[in-house]
Parts: C-alpha cells; structure tokens; sequence
C-alpha cells in the first residue's frame, strides 16, 4: 500500500547548489536501453558511519543481494530458467556482435534484468524481442551440453509467442484475474476459488489479523486450496537460508537491544513462517528509531498479486541522514495538527495520530521488488491494525531523488512542455524541495492519517484499493503542500513555492505521464492510475469556473492553471470524498472513480504526447545500479574498514549478482 515510484516522468531542473558543484565528475548514467534508464546514486556519509555501522550495513546488504531470485520466480514460474538460458547465451556467444540480431538480443536481455522477468516491471506487459526466432535457435544450438536448459520449449514460447503469458498482473474488470495473470503467486486455482478460501479464513471479530497470504504460494493439493509457505524449509529455502546467515552476521554488529531483537525477530519468521512472529517483528521494527542503520528485508508489498495478498520479496538498506531529517521531523511533530485541519468529515478523522516517525534517509542497497526500479519513499508496515497502535515509519530516500534530479538537469523537458517562462523558473526554484515536502506529506502524514468505520472491510475496496489508497495520500501532500503552515514550519520560504509542486503534478497526470503507455492501451499501474484520476476530476469538477485548462498552440496541448486557491479547494473536496470511501468501504463509489478518470486515454492527446517525448530521447523509466561494499583487513585478518565504490556497469552488475547471489539457480 506504501510506497511512492519516481516522479521522474516530469523530471525538470533544479537550482544548481553547491552540492551539485561537488558532485560534477559523478558519473550519473549508467546504461541506456529501450524505454529505460540506469543510473548510479551515491552514498554520501558511508564515510563517516562507525566501523560497526559500516558491517552491520555491510552484512545487510549482503542479505538483500542473497533474496534476488526469489522474486524473479514469484514473478513468474519460468523466469529463472529463462535468465539462466539468455545469460548462457550472452557469456558464450562466440558471433558477430554488430548485427542486428545480437544487439536486439542484448537489448531484451537488458530489459529482461529490469523487470526482474519478461514483464515489464510498469505495464506488465510481456517484452517483445526484435531478434530473429532463427538467430535464437543457433544461439541455443551452439550453448555447450551443460548449458542446455529444461523446457526450452515453453521458454521460445514465452519469448515468441505474443499471447502466452501475455500479463504479469492483469486487472481488466469483469476477468479471473488469477488465471490471467502471468505471476507464479498461485497456480491452478480460480479467483473465485481464492476468495472463497480466504473469505472462510478471515475472522471479521480479530481486531489484530494476521497479513494473510503475505508469505504464500496457493496451490491445490489432491483438489484441497493449500498455502505453501516461503520459508526455510519451504519454497525459496536455499535464498532464504541465506538470507538468514547474513542477518545473523549482521546482528553482531547491532547498534542496540532493540535492533538485535528485530534481526532476531525476523530469522524467527523465516524460519517458521508464521505471519504472527512477522507482526511481532513490524511491530519492534517500527518502534525502533533510535538505531542510525536500518533495512526492510521480507515479502512486504502486495500490488503485484491480482488480489493484493503475497508481498513481493524486497530489501533496501538504509542509514538516516540526520540533517535532512530535521524536516520529516517538523512534520511529524505537528502530525495532529493536519490531522484536525484536513477537510475530511470529523467522522473519519483519527483522534489521535500515533507515532508517525518520519525520516529521511540515504540508500545503502536496493534489492529485490526495489531493484532496479525503486520507490522514492515508502511507509511501512502494511497491517492496519499495527499502524494504528504502534504508528508507521516513513521515510524519504533522498540520494535517490537526488540521482533522478541531477541526471534530469538539461533535457529539454521543460522547455518542450512549460511554455511559460515564470512558471519554468519557479519550478527551478521549488520543484526539489516541492518534490521532497510531496513525499515526506505523501508517507509520513497522507497515508497514516484517517480512519476506517468500525466493520469496514480493509480489503473492501478490493482490485481498486492501491489506486484510491494512492490517491488519498497525494492528496492530503497536494492539499496541505499550498498550506500557510508550510512556510510557518518553516518548511519552503515562499507561499508561492507549491505553485510548482501543483503545475507538475497536474501537467503529469493529464499529459507526460502518458508517454510511458504504449498506443491503444489502458492505464494499469496504481500510482499512475492515481494521478490520472486526481488531475482528471479536477479539470473536469473546475471547468466551468475555467480552474485548468489544457489549450492548444501550434498544434500542441499546454497547461494553463488559472486560479491555483480554487485548485487546492478542488484536491480538499476530492480527498474528503476518497477519504469517506475508504472508511465506508464503499466499493462501487471508488470502482466508478477509478473508472470514469483513471483508465482510459483519450488517443488523439496520447499520439501527441509520444511524438513530442520522441524528439527529447528521454527514457521514461529509470532504475538504478547498486554501488559495491568492500571489507577492508589489516595483515592479522581484522576487518578495519569497509568501502564503497561505484564504477560497476549494468550488465556487469547483472552477471555478477546471477553468478554469486544466485542460491535458486545453483542445482
Ligand atoms: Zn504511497
């Protein structure tokens, strides 16, 4: 439910600073390929972490490495075959690697690493090769006896045949969204047969449930719907052990009671499973705020299941960077206070905001469903039970935004798209800091804040409740963000600063953002599907007093704000109306949000928007490699340092973790 992807869509520039000077000889861009974009980001203040700091992190990492390939089989089934066969195909090939056959292959390979598997990790759409079924075939021929792999059949199917496995998750109304979609979180079952099961599961009267089916696969055992658990000794045993040896080096170098209690705590779940242990463990986790390092490493978020109940294996180290910090904690201190002030009916309202500890952090590692493509923030635990009587962490991942910021500088977004000078150089001034206060609201306040009635169905908003819960958080930011206590917190210096924020966001959810959808197709993913849906009802619920406009020069769209007060009263209304959806579990209200603004594309606008992208060659999805750790030993075999570098390529990077982090692959 609670994690924000990049806003890099509208990537404008930022105000040079004296950082940016430093940082000039850093060599941002680390691959270009299709409709992507690698990146590296640094890890400022690793330096200056204790030596113990540096070998908890250390070890951490390692252990988030060690879960990759859980992920590519949840994924799908046959993904870790396939990565097997290309990779064998891409270290042997002994032909000429200038036609045009080779570079088509290399570039699917590419692209296969950056979804973690042949979806798209964005549309979930199946990638399509542009090399030759004939090219493939000699390539497979000529692998050496011990390369060959099981059922090369299904796997030229799944790369060749443009209907097989088409989806990763499909969420097409009215459709078996389990038997349609491609992920290998359960197999030969219905989704009738699923929500049967897990509707004579829950115990509607349990006021602290566990997350159920976050660490399951669903299969049926002799016609019997069976969970088969991912734990040591279960599915994914040989990652998760290891996993587990790296966390238990790790807690060697704990910085306090507590945090050994969570790493503890946590290889107590890996080991058993058992989704209780799992809460207990959210709930240390999230208590702990005192520990400088922290991490997130397990099966946490759920939009990849059609049905939103497996978690996604997933790990991103982290260490806190206590300047930044200052903000999120402006924030969190005043939690109550947007709380009572929000437009919301007081129904809904919590009384009292618990605990919402914000931070900003710096990136360590980024590693399984946050790899390569990452959030730029994220809120966790999931459970709602344990949000509301032990708070959540929120964090702000800001080596991250700034990577996307800094490798943006310059390229020619702005000038294509902002037609209007004093807009752009506001942006200029704002749009980080803008950016930034967007998150930190986003996590740290939007989706903690309000309240379910009593009975309501968490779920109860079913395939819908990623986008709305989406929407409801961007709007408690975008509301607030135009608010006078922004500068009286001291958070921006300039009331006219969310100005920026507000021509962003609404020039993405109406246009720019349309260029990462293929012609002819839907919008799918939730936080796209939920900035659609508020930049939409907003034009249309402020058209006849002319709030927005999009208008037409020269034959292209542009975007006229005309009264940005009316536009903040505009995100108000919305949200008190999303707000009483998801308290009222009013499922039909928030299907026809989602559907009358959220879906579809008006195709005309859509052509138009993938012409102009087409002339600025900027990739409209961006992930990123992961920087390398070092232990450093004196000649007595002591570890005295740990270091970080950062010149690894992306397919460097790729073959590396495929060959030493590879525990599912090993036979
Ligand atoms: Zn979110």
């Amino acid at each position: 439910m609670s994690r924000l992807l990049t806003i890099s869509v509208l990537t404008a520039s930022i105000t040079i600073n004296a950082m940016a000077s430093e940082n000039k000889k850093f060599d941002y861009v680390a691959d270009r390929f299709a409709d992507i974009e690698v990146l590296r980001y640094q890890v400022p203040g690793f330096e200056d972490l204790s030596l113990n700091q540096k070998q908890l992190v250390y070890y951490l990492t390692e252990a988030a490495i060690s879960g990759r390939d859980i992920l590519w089989d949840q994924n799908n089934k046959y993904n870790l075959q396939l990565r097997q066969l290309l990779e064998s195909i891409y270290n042997d090939y002994k032909g000429d690697k200038t036609t045009d056959d080779y570079k088509a292959f290399e570039k699917y390979l590419k692209q296969v690493w950056f979804g973690n598997g042949f979806h798209h990790h964005y549309s979930m759409d199946k990638f399509v090769p542009e090399f030759s079924v004939e090219f493939f075939d000699k390539c497979v021929s000529e692998l050496p006896a011990e390369k060959k792999v099981e059922n090369i059949d299904i796997l030229k199917k799944i790369i060749f045949a443009p209907e097989f496995m088409a989806k990763k998750v499909n969420q097409a109304e009215g459709q078996d969204l389990i038997v349609t979609s491609a992920t290998n979180l359960y197999e030969g079952v219905t989704q009738k047969e699923v929500e049967d099961y897990y509707n004579a599961l829950k115990d509607t009267t349990d006021t602290t449930p566990i997350s159920y089916g976050l660490n399951t696969k669903i299969v049926k055992v002799n016609g019997k719907i069976t969970e088969l658990p991912f734990k040591k000794g279960g599915l994914y045993s040989d990652a998760i052990t290891r996993i587990i040896d790296n966390l238990q080096k790790a807690n060697r170098f704990a910085e306090n009671d507590m945090q050994r209690r969570t790493i503890e705590k946590l290889i107590e779940y890996y080991t058993t499973g058992n989704l209780r242990t799992f809460d207990e463990y959210s709930i240390i986790w999230v208590e702990d705020t005192a520990s400088r390092v922290d991490f997130i490493n397990g099966f946490i978020e759920s939009y990849d299941d059609p049905l939103g109940m497996t978690g996604n294996w997933e790990s991103i180290v982290n260490f806190k960077d206590l300047g930044a910090s200052e903000r999120t904690e402006t924030i969190s201190k005043n939690a109550q206070w947007f709380e009572d002030n929000s437009p919301v009916d007081s129904r809904f309202k919590k009384e009292t905001v618990k605990g919402v500890s914000a931070k900003v952090i710096t990136a360590a590692i980024l590693a399984g469903d946050s790899y390569p493509a990452t959030p730029i923030g994220i809120n966790l635990p999931n459970a709602n039970w344990i949000r509301a009587a032990h708070g959540s962490k929120s964090v702000t991942i800001e080596n991250i935004t700034k990577a996307y910021d800094e490798a943006s500088h310059g390229n020619g977004f702005n000038e294509e798209f902002i037609p209007d000078a004093a807009m752009r150089e506001l942006m200029d001034k704002y749009l980080f800091i803008t950016d930034n206060l967007h998150t930190d609201l986003h996590e740290c306040l939007g989706h903690g804040s309000g309240k379910l009635l009593p009975g309501v169905d968490p779920d109860a908003l079913k395939a819908h409740g990623s986008t709305l819960e989406e929407a409801r958080a961007d709007l408690f930011a975008l509301y607030y963000l135009a608010d006078p206590k922004m500068v009286e917190l001291g958070l921006v210096d300039s009331p006219e600063a969310y100005k920026a924020q507000y021509y962003k966001y609404m020039l993405n959810g109406l246009m720019t953002q349309l260029m990462r959808i293929e012609p002819g197709k839907d919008v799918e993913e939730a936080h796209m599907r939920n900035r659609k849906l508020i930049a939409e009802w907003a034009l249309q619920h402020g058209a006849s007093a002319n709030v927005v406009e999009l208008y037409k020069e020269n034959g292209k769209t542009y975007l006229r704000i005309n009264d940005f007060e009316a536009l903040r009263n505009l995100f108000g209304e919305l949200l008190a109306e999303i707000q009483r959806i998801k308290s009222e579990g009013d499922y039909e209200a928030g299907r026809d949000l989602v559907e009358k603004y959220a879906v579809k594309v008006e195709p005309d606008l859509h052509k138009e928007i993938l012409d102009r992208y087409s002339h600025l060659d900027i990739a409209p999805y961006k992930g990123f490699v992961n920087p390398r750790y070092t232990l450093v030993y004196s000649p007595d075999g002591t570890v005295i340092d740990v270091t970080v570098s950062y010149g690894e390529g992306y397919a460097e990077q790729m073959m590396r973790y495929s060959r030493d982090y590879s525990p599912l692959t090993e036979k």
